[in-house]
Formats: C-alpha cells, structure tokens, sequence
C-alpha cells in the first residue's frame, strides 16, 4: 500500500491545524468501497471544520470534507464495481470518517450515490452537498403542498450555495423568488439566477415584531437566528419554509405567533443522515431541473492547493455560489 495527498487536521497541545500531508492508505478507515476522488467542494460545515470554530471534527486525525465525487477503485460490495461513478454527501465524512479532501477514500457502499446520468463529476460537486440541500428544501415545501399560486417564496443567503441554487430551483418549479442578500453587488447575477426581486438582508437579521405584513407563502433559510423568525413573522397564511442553516446563528429568537395564527409550518432540513430513497430523488430532480448554464454562472473551481484557503474564507460569507475542488 502506498500513499495519497490529503489535507489532515491534527489536534494537539501545539493547537488545532489543517495541512497537507501524504496519507498512509493502511490507516484509511472501514470500509467495503474505495474510490479515487476527483472532485470535493467547499461548503460552509467544511469551513468549520478547516478552522476549528465548532466541533464539526470528532475524531483526529481528520481529512475534512462533507462530498466527493470518484471512481470506485475497489469494491467488495455488489452494488459498486471498479469503474463506477459515484458521489458521497455526509453521512459523517469530514467530521467522524475520513472525508472528501483526498486522492482517496474508503467507505460504506451504503452512502454512496451512483453519480446521476446528465451530470458529469464536476457538475454534481457544483451542486455538491449544498445544492442537493436545497433541493431537498424545495421538495420539503413541495409536501408540504405550498405551491406557486399561493404568493412568492424568499431565499436567504441567497448569494452564497444553498442560496444560489435555491433561487435557481425555485424559479424552475414556478415560483416568484424574492432573494435576501447582504450583497447588493450581486444583484444582477442573482436575477439571472431566476430572483425576480432581491432585497437587503438587514431588512431580516435584526430582532423583529412576533408578526408583520404577509409577504411570502414559502422560503429556503440558510442563516437561522433573527432572519429565520422574521421570516416566519412574515409568512403568509398556511404558508411554510424549510431551515437549513445557521449562518447567522443557531438561535431561533421568534414566537408562536406565525404558527398558531397563521398556521406557518417550520420544516427541518437534514441533509448529512437523510435516507437513501430521498437522496435519490433529490439528485435526480437536480439532474433533471438545474439549469447547467446556471449552475456554471455560480461555480468558481479552484485547484486542491486552493481548498483550505477558501474553506476558511467561506466563514466570512464571502465566496459566491459554488467552489468545485479538483482533486489531482
Ligand atoms: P455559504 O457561506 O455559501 O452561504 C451562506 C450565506 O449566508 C452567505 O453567502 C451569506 O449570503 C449569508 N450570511 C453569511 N453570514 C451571515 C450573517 N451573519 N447574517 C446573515 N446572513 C449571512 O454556505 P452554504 O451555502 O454552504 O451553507 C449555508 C448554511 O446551510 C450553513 O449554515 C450550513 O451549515 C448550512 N447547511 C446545512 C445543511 C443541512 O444538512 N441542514 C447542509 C448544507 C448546508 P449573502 O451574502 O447573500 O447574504
């Protein structure tokens, strides 16, 4: 057995540190499929990781990163074969099995997704962890049987990945997206991401009044805190939205108001343990409805030198849409 470039995280008296270091193959962890990764992504949960600021890492050493797409090197599991095409989204990588930010992993023949036809490696990496929790997000509304007539639907963190693709997706399926930025730079871009209307998130994030003027019938929030109970205050009668994330805060400062008068629906969004079967439909819908001209307008790819760079600029909200790591 050989060796693989990978980026490790150790944790030590010296400190908390993300390197690139040659991997020993012999202490990659259980597995029954081993898969040569070409591409990972940077999501905001691997910017966490990268820099230590919360406990996303539960074991040491760590290679950090949430999805990789590859090749299956070696399987013994019959449901995978040497050749095959296939991409990972949580179900612990990066945080308590050795992730995505490597020339190779092994892992459960079980969380793996055999790469969706119309989409190439790069292209589900593009979407990656982030765009398929949006999808996942908009099929939550979609249950729940909050449709398109029923007024717009907003997005939050709208500019960066679950945003962007969720504004994209929402659109697709009909709907009127109104999308919540703090950077009206990118206004344009956003519009011709499918936005029909994009307003300041500052308007959401500071604390608000437990109800306010109807504005929207759905939403995707990718920031939590204050701008997830304005949102709820601000939904329309039997209305619903989907919470993904925290960007903002983990704290959700609101009432009961938008639920008991209004009859709002909260819908939780999982993406890391989400069962199989609704991974599959979600990755096939995305292959079918996103867009492949936008989706490459939000992606940037960066060389794998580059990722824990931008993994920790992610935490400032400053990277746009989506980062594609290719992986050598
Ligand atoms: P990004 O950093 O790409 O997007 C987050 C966006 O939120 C930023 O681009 C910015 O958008 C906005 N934002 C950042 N900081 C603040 C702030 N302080 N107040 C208000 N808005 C802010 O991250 P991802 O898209 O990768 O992930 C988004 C969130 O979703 C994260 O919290 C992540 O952990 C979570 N997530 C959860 C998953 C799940 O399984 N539930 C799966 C994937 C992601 P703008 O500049 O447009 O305002």
């Amino acid at each position: 057995m050989g060796t693989f470039k990978a980026i490790r995280i150790d944790k030590s008296d010296a400190g908390y540190q993300a390197a690139f270091t040659d991997f020993d193959e012999a202490d990659l962890m259980d597995g029954d499929v081993t898969v040569r990764v070409s591409h990972s992504t940077v999501n905001y949960k691997d910017g966490l990781a990268i820099t230590g600021k919360s406990p996303v890492v539960r074991r040491f050493p760590m290679i950090p990163g949430i999805d990789f797409a590859g090749v299956v090197e070696a399987s013994t599991n019959p449901a995978f074969k040497q050749g095959d095409e296939v991409l990972l989204n949580g179900w612990g990588l990066g945080e308590t099995h050795l992730g995505g930010y490597a020339q190779k992993a092994r892992v459960k023949a079980d969380w793996l997704t055999p790469l969706p036809a119309g989409l190439t490696r790069a292209q589900a990496m593009a979407i990656g962890t982030a765009g398929y929790t949006a999808m996942l997000s908009l099929l939550a509304l979609e249950r729940h049987g909050v449709t398109p007539d029923m007024g717009p639907a907003i997005v939050t963190g709208a500019s960066g990945g679950v945003g962007s693709i969720a504004v994209a997706l929402l659109a697709k399926a009909g709907w009127r997206v109104i999308a919540s930025t703090g950077r009206p730079q990118e206004a344009d871009w956003l519009k011709a991401l499918g936005a029909a209307e994009v307003i300041d998130r500052n308007e959401l994030s500071a604390p608000g009044r437990p109800l306010g003027k109807e504005r929207w019938a759905a939403g995707i929030d990718s920031v939590g805190s204050h701008t997830l109970a304005n949102m709820l205050a601000q939904t329309s009668y039997g209305g619903a939205v989907a919470a993904c994330g925290l960007a903002q805060g983990m704290d959700l400062p609101a009432s009961v108001a938008p639920f008991i008068l209004r009859g709002v629906s909260l819908l939780g969004i999982d993406s890391v343990i989400c069962p199989q079967s609704r991974r599959l439909e979600a990755w096939a819908r995305l292959a079918s409805d996103l867009d492949a001209g936008k989706l490459a307008s939000l992606t940037t790819t960066v060389p794998f030198e580059a990722a824990i760079d931008r993994a920790r600029s992610i935490l400032d909200g400053v990277i746009r849409g989506r980062v594609v790591v290719e992986i050598p």
